[in-house]
């Protein structure tokens, strides 16, 4: 049964080979001054930077560079760029990049009138934003967070090892994205499938909660199979643009709240996830990769129903004849196999976890009780370890 729900997304999205022409409809309803916040150079070698400059430039915008911003930003980062967005009288942040870019812009976004701490206030103490909030745009190039049409922010602090993700409301949503799969061509191997397992994990973490009748659940197996089949094709030809605009449009769906609407969520892969990237600095679809089987195959036996519609209707197991656990081995069986195809990371060893981290990193993970069965501290330890073969 669908639980009681608010619906609405404001951020308005720009899709397809020529969607970068979407920047002069928008630019002109924001004021001046422009800091254009991108990564550690991808930009610049693919020429996004260029055709992003010139039309900033045809727009008559003051620009200010915040470049640099790393894969899983710090909070070092964003103290750094709060006071840049307030020197320059910042009236609009416009996000060049991946999930950390876009996830990066919404913290600074929310920061600068911020006068707390904005580390402590918006992460440790999780308050709601009741500051003048600046407007931030999003010109994506790498499919898989949903940064582009979520409030998510997700921030890193190396010192106390942690990494913490505030999903904030509509009110720090972009106000616009653009989306051109072909600037994600140029994406490595390895980030690219990466990010294709944290949409992957997304729709999970969101499909693996509940037992009741839930049109979310179809939704979502539909989702499931579309980036099965797509992914196959664009690990082999990369430049497949009819894969790869798929895959950028489930990425969307897959977190922007739609699908979470009504229905219970579970999120502890993510916690455990982000546990190891506050540990390791790993790329955050790696580490969502090196959980998940450990982690499903513990909690299946909690969730069977699930578990076994999974196997049936994502990955079309014959359930003739085979009692319910045999159902769902297979299904999840058939998810391992798809991931070591698709050259996901299955061991958190492989992201430069040690032993004596898993005590830490199982204390880092938030835990969290909307899926099949809560954990403690010991039951995440025995998963990290499984991860650790
Ligand atoms: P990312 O960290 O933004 O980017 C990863 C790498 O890919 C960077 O080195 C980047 O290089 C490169 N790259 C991006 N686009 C490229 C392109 N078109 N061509 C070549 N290289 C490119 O990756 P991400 O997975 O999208 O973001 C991860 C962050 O998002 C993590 O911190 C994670 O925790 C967070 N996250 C947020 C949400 C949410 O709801 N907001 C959900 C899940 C995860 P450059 O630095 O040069 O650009
Ligand atoms: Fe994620």
């Amino acid at each position: 049964m669908l639980g009681n729900f608010t619906y609405s997304n404001p951020t308005k999205l720009y899709f397809g080979k020529d969607s970068l022409n979407g920047l002069n409809e928008e630019l002109p309803k924001y004021g001046k001054n422009v800091l254009l916040v991108y990564g550690s150079g991808s930009i610049k070698k693919n020429g996004i930077y260029d055709e992003v400059i010139k039309i900033l430039k045809a727009n008559n915008k003051e620009i200010f560079e915040d470049a640099g911003v790393m894969p899983n930003p710090t909070v070092e980062k964003l103290y750094e760029g709060w006071l840049r967005a307030k020197k320059g009288n910042v009236d609009f942040i416009l996000a060049v990049g991946g999930g950390s870019v876009c996830d990066y812009a919404k913290a600074v976004s929310v920061s600068v009138y911020c006068e707390d701490d904005p580390w402590e206030k918006f992460f440790l103490r999780m308050e709601d934003v009741d500051n003048k909030i600046i407007p931030v745009g999003c010109v994506l190039t790498m499919a898989g967070t949903g940064s582009e049409m979520n409030g998510g922010t997700v921030i890193t602090n190396h010192d106390s090892k942690l990494k913490i993700g505030h999903v904030f409301g509509e009110n720090v949503f972009p106000k616009f994205s653009i989306m051109n799969p072909v600037y994600t061509f140029t994406l490595p191997k390895y980030q690219m499938t990466a990010g294709f397992f944290d949409i992957m994990s997304h729709i999970l973490e969101q499909y693996f909660s509940g037992t009741d009748d839930n049109t979310s659940d179809y939704i979502m197996e539909g989702l499931l199979k579309s980036l099965i089949h797509s992914s196959e094709i664009a690990v082999k030809k990369p430049d497949d643009y009819e894969a790869r605009s798929n895959i950028m449009w489930i990425s969307t769906w897959a977190l922007n709240t739609l699908i979470a609407k009504g229905k219970s969520t579970d999120w502890m892969v993510h916690m455990i996830g982000q546990s190891v990237g506050a540990y390791t600095d790993a790329t955050h679809g790696m580490t969502l990769s090196a959980i998940s089987i450990p982690y499903y195959k513990y909690i299946m036996p909690y969730g069977i129903e699930k578990f076994k519609r999974f196997a049936v209707n994502v990955w079309n197991i014959n359930a003739e004849g085979k009692s319910d656990v045999q159902i769902a081995n297979e299904g999840l069986a058939c998810m391992e196999k798809w991931m070591k195809e698709i050259g996901l990371v299955m061991s958190i060893k492989e992201l430069g976890v040690t032993e004596d981290m898993l005590d830490g990193i199982a204390k880092s993970s938030f835990i969290l009780e909307g899926g099949y069965k809560v954990l403690n501290h010991e039951e995440i330890i025995s998963i990290l370890k499984e991860s650790m073969k």
